[in-house]
């Protein structure tokens, strides 16, 4: 008999730091800010409609495309960045951000196909990959003075003729990235002349720090040419603090929308009926708010970067995201990874190794922290990390 075991294709993933860490910060009573989740509510009439959607009888399987109401909210917000999608055809509503993105990658690449990846990288993305049966290729951003950019000679360097897909996840978890106009058109230009899809990740698209003068989102499918070979995606869980509702989208062309619900029909079918109509509404009324909590984040940022500093860290710069990563060299260590394992006993402080988001040793240096918690959370996070 075979022993009823995990494959090897998903040996690599059967356990992530994410979880790991978060059992040890409950255990030890730790403050964790190392799982990204906001620990208040989003809007009040988003969570409003949801209620209400569930006792008007909005409790059966929504459309396998997705309620309408939701794929005409999200076709009318996209053209906040001047591109138009056909809700009809080309936005397709997904169990979250997570789903679109495996599904993507179900629907669009092949056996042996090359996807890159840009480390550090979503823990999802490799999985997918996997799950996909495709070949992961990774290639690190290039750092400088603790920031980070796209390293499009690597990236050029990577593409072979079997690279059918680029995952770009800007604004960037863990770094807190927001990735500028120039790099991105290089990457467009890479991918138009190399005949790449792009899946984009933007489900921090709301979360950017500093304007007017700071980064702004700049969507890949934007760029010439890249329209018809982009899956763009997005989902409510990070803009209206919803992360348990997992609903999200994917918009592209009709022929790419079509290959990704071939593949999301089988995942899930459909999900969260009453959640999308909340959604909906959220995208249509409730923006207001989410500028609102994004001045509340940006100030999270500064409150807990202020602590890291007076704490002894290297605190890099974040543009955008719920994250901030911290260099630990200045406080006499070179390996983030055995620190943050040992955090949460010395002084009760969870945060997660920048080198659990790949596989080189490039990123072993830094932590990453999650800023959106309450302010009184973060003070008492801040005290202990002082005690280092
Ligand atoms: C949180 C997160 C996701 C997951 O989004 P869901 O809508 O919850 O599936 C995807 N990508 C990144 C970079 C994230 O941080």
């Amino acid at each position: 008999m075979r022993d009823p075991v995990l494959v090897p294709r998903l040996r690599p993933f059967a356990s992530t730091v994410f979880a790991e860490m978060t059992a040890l910060a409950t255990r030890t009573g730790s403050v964790n800010l190392g799982q990204g989740f906001p620990d208040t509510d989003g809007p009040a009439g988003m969570l409003d409609a949801a209620r209400q959607a569930i006792a008007d009888g909005v409790n059966q399987y929504p459309p396998g495309p997705g309620r309408p109401e939701l794929r005409e909210a999200v076709a009318a917000h996209r053209q906040r960045y001047g591109t138009s999608f056909d809700p009809e055809s080309e936005v397709l509503v997904t169990a979250g951000a997570t789903e679109a993105i495996t599904a993507a990658l179900l629907g669009l690449t092949d056996a042996d196909d090359e996807v890159i990846l840009l480390a550090p990288y979503y823990d999802s993305y490799a999985a997918a990959v996997a799950m996909a049966g495709a070949r992961r290729v990774v290639v690190s951003l290039a750092q400088s003075d603790g920031t980070f950019r796209l390293d499009l000679d690597a990236i050029r360097a990577a593409i072979t003729p079997r690279t059918r897909a680029v995952v770009l996840n800007s604004p960037h978890n863990p770094t807190g990235t927001v990735f500028g106009r120039d790099e991105l058109a290089g990457l467009a230009q890479l991918c138009v002349e190399h005949d790449l899809i792009a899946i984009t990740d933007e489900v921090y698209e709301h979360l950017v720090f500093d304007a007017p003068s700071g980064r702004e989102h700049i969507p890949l499918g934007t760029f010439p040419g890249m329209a018809e070979r982009t899956v763009t995606i997005s989902s409510a869980g990070k803009t209206f603090s919803c992360t348990g509702w997992k609903i999200g989208w994917a918009c592209g062309t009709p022929e790419i929308v079509a290959a990704v619900r071939a593949a999301k029909q089988f995942l899930t079918f459909v999900s969260g009926g009453p959640f999308q109509v909340a959604v909906a509404h959220a995208l249509n009324n409730e923006l207001p708010w989410v500028e609102r909590n994004r001045q509340a984040l940006q100030r999270k940022r500064d409150r807990l970067s202020e602590g890291l500093a007076d704490a002894g860290f290297g605190v890099l710069e974040s543009s955008g995201t719920y994250f901030v990563c911290a260099d630990v060299r200045p406080l006499g260590i070179t390996d983030a990874t055995e620190l943050a394992w040992q955090l949460p006993e010395r002084i009760g402080v969870a945060a997660v190794p920048v080198g659990s988001f790949t596989e080189g040793p490039e990123f072993d240096h830094l932590l990453r922290f999650a800023f959106c918690k309450q302010d009184d959370v973060l003070d008492e996070a801040i005290k202990r990390l002082r005690s280092l």
